[in-house]
């Protein structure tokens, strides 16, 4: 058999849509909506561009200064996340307008509660990620290459059509983790909002101040994946570190970005009574009481499958936790039914929006106030 070098492999895999291994990502896309890609002669491997944010070195080396990983690549090389290549001295991300995933949505999904409820959210994805978290849902995109996941060819101005074809409110970075294919959201959102829809980013929050900063300039919501609360969990977890997401966390509430967490509760390793009262403390002190945090119900999944479910009154401890140090909006997800999926009014304690799983059953607010008292309910409703 001809032996192939990776870039003869690449040239080949996209000009002739040859089999790849596929990740078990399904696209709603109406058939022949969005087509493979397709090679230019002078450009033999689509969807290269140039990334921001990196250091020339010497010896044609590049520091990425997106994440902090701070990844130092050699010419010919890939950082940690996979899908960004050192050409000569030139740092190019591989995955610019050919994500693995694109979805239609609701919002609820992602999860966002308290940003335009009800509404649908268009829902990209491309393959790689900087940590390796052992619960991940989505390792068979996080932990591939772009060469590696069945894609589509969606530039942009594509991915704002599609949004609005299918009456999206926003278009949702997502499934993946998005500050790998930072390129990619940046200009999708960007030109997203020239057509008046929101973009919203959901991730694990381990990103550089800088090019975060820029990113909110673009962004109207944020959910960041509170992993722990504990660096010891990030690092034997996640290959990542608990700092520069609680900075991440900062960042997008100094831009008045709109930002909710998610926090799944992973039997034994994150349901440290103590550790959840410390973050809910750090959470209200920090961020603020009005910051939404979702607790969702662990499943035994790729690396972690030899730990049991998450048991449905540790989810009520951290709950009653939380709320105890006053948090407003504490969530309860993966539950189907719990009561912990709708939001109450913290003034006068009626339901003000109503849900079962993704979907809103009623929703109580009037002009961003609760409808029986009148108390304003933190978010983004219109
Ligand atoms: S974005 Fe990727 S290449 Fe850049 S520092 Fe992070 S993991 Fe490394
Ligand atoms: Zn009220």
């Amino acid at each position: 058999m001809e032996k192939k070098t990776r870039r003869t492999f690449l040239c080949q895999a996209a000009r002739t849509g040859a089999a790849l291994p596929l990740a078990a990502a399904a696209m709603h896309l109406a058939p022949g909506a969005a087509t493979r890609a397709a090679a230019q002669p002078d450009n033999p491997i689509p969807y290269m561009r140039e990334v921001p944010y990196y250091e020339k070195l010497k010896n044609k080396q590049i520091k990425c200064k997106i994440c902090p990983r701070e990844c130092v690549v050699g010419d010919k090389e890939r950082g940690f996340c996979g899908n960004k290549e050192n050409h000569g001295g030139k740092y190019e991300t591989l995955a610019w307008g050919n994500p693995c995933a694109a979805h239609n949505d609701p919002i609820e999904k992602k999860p966002l509660f308290h940003f335009l409820p009800g509404a649908q959210a268009f829902s990209i994805a491309a393959a790689g990620c900087n940590f390796d978290c052992k619960f991940c849902q989505n390792w068979d995109i996080s932990q591939s290459r772009p060469e590696q996941t069945r894609n589509l060819d969606l530039p942009p101005k594509d991915v704002v059509r599609y949004a609005k074809q299918v009456a999206a409110a926003s278009i949702a970075y997502t499934y993946g983790e998005p500050v790998v294919f930072y390129k990619y959201m940046y200009d999708c959102a960007q030109a997203g909002r020239a057509a008046g829809l929101r973009s919203v980013m959901i991730s694990n929050g381990y990103i550089n101040t800088k090019p975060l900063a820029a990113l909110c300039g673009v962004l109207d919501a944020v959910k960041i994946d509170f992993k722990a609360y504990t660096d010891k969990f990030y690092k034997q977890t996640c290959l990542g570190t608990l700092k520069p997401v609680l900075d991440a966390m900062v960042t997008v509430k100094e831009h008045k970005v709109w930002l909710e967490l998610v926090y799944l509760v992973v039997p034994t390793l994150n349901d440290n009574a103590s550790d959840i009262r410390a973050m809910a403390k750090w959470i209200v002190k920090t961020l603020g009481a009005d910051t939404p945090i979702h607790f969702s119900r662990f499943q035994p999944q790729y690396k972690l499958k030899n730990l049991p479910p998450t048991p449905l009154d540790t989810l009520d401890r951290v709950y009653d936790i939380c709320r105890d140090q006053g948090l407003h909006y504490v969530y309860i997800g993966n539950v189907p039914g719990h009561r912990a999926e709708s939001t109450q009014c913290p003034k006068c304690g009626k339901t003000v929006i109503a849900r079962y799983g993704y979907l809103v059953t009623s929703n109580d607010i009037k002009n961003g106030k609760c409808r029986f008292c009148g108390k304003a309910i933190a978010g983004v409703w219109a």
